[in-house]
C-alpha cells in the first residue's frame, strides 16, 4: 500500500468526525479550556470531564485516552502541545512527541482512523507552517511500515490551514 494515501486533509469541525479517535489539543490539567479543547468538551458532554479528572493531568508532549461519550468518535486522545516560546525551548521535539504519543495510543487501542487538529497553532502560537511540517513528517514516518492507524486525517478549522497541509502532503508525494 502507498503510505502517503493514508493521510487525508479535511476542513471543518473535528467534533463532527466519525473516526475511531479524535485528538484533543488539551492543556496540562485535562479539565477543558478554549479552542478545540472547549469544543470537544462541549460536544462530548459532562461525563468526559469526570473521566478526565481521574487522569491526573498530562505532561507536554504526552497523551492520554478517554472514551468519546456523545461524540461520533469512539475515543478521544488528549495531548498537550508546547507553548511557542521562540523555538529554542524544545518546542519542535515536544510537538513531534504529541503526534507520536497520540499515534501509539491509537494503535494500542486498535484505532484504524484518527483525526488530528493543528496542535499548538491556536492559543499556543506555534508558527503554522512549521507546525504543519512537523505534523505531516511525524505522522508519515510513524505510519510507514505499520498497519495501525490505517488512515490519519488532518482536520483543519479553516481553508488557509488546510492549504498548508495540502502543500506539505503533496511534497511528501513528490519526495
Ligand atoms: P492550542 O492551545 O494547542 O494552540 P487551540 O485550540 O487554541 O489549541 O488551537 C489549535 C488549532 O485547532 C487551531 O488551528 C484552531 O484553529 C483549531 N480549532 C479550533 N476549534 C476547532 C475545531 N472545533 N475543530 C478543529 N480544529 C479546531
Amino acid at each position: 500500500m502507498n503510505d502517503r494515501a493514508r493521510i487525508e486533509v479535511h476542513t471543518g469541525d473535528i467534533t463532527k468526525l466519525a473516526v475511531d479517535a479524535i485528538v484533543n489539543a488539551a492543556n496540562t490539567s485535562l479539565l477543558g479550556g478554549g479552542g478545540v479543547d472547549g469544543a470537544i468538551h462541549r460536544a462530548a458532554g459532562r461525563e468526559l470531564e469526570f473521566e478526565c479528572r481521574m487522569l491526573n493531568g498530562c505532561k507536554v508532549g504526552e497523551a492520554k485516552i478517554t472514551k468519546g461519550y456523545n461524540l461520533p468518535a469512539r475515543h478521544i486522545i488528549h495531548t498537550v502541545g508546547p507553548v511557542w516560546q521562540g523555538g529554542s525551548k524544545g518546542e519542535a521535539e515536544l510537538l513531534a512527541s504529541c503526534y507520536t504519543s497520540s499515534l501509539e495510543l491509537a494503535a494500542g487501542n486498535d484505532c484504524r482512523t484518527v483525526a488530528f487538529p493543528a496542535i499548538s497553532t491556536g492559543v499556543y502560537r506555534y508558527p503554522k507552517d512549521e507546525a504543519t511540517q512537523i505534523a505531516v513528517d511525524t505522522v508519515n514516518r510513524f505510519i510507514e511500515g505499520k498497519n495501525l492507524p490505517e488512515t490519519v486525517v488532518f482536520c483543519c478549522f479553516d481553508e488557509q490551514m488546510a492549504e498548508l497541509y495540502r502543500q506539505a502532503v503533496a511534497a511528501l508525494r513528490k519526495g
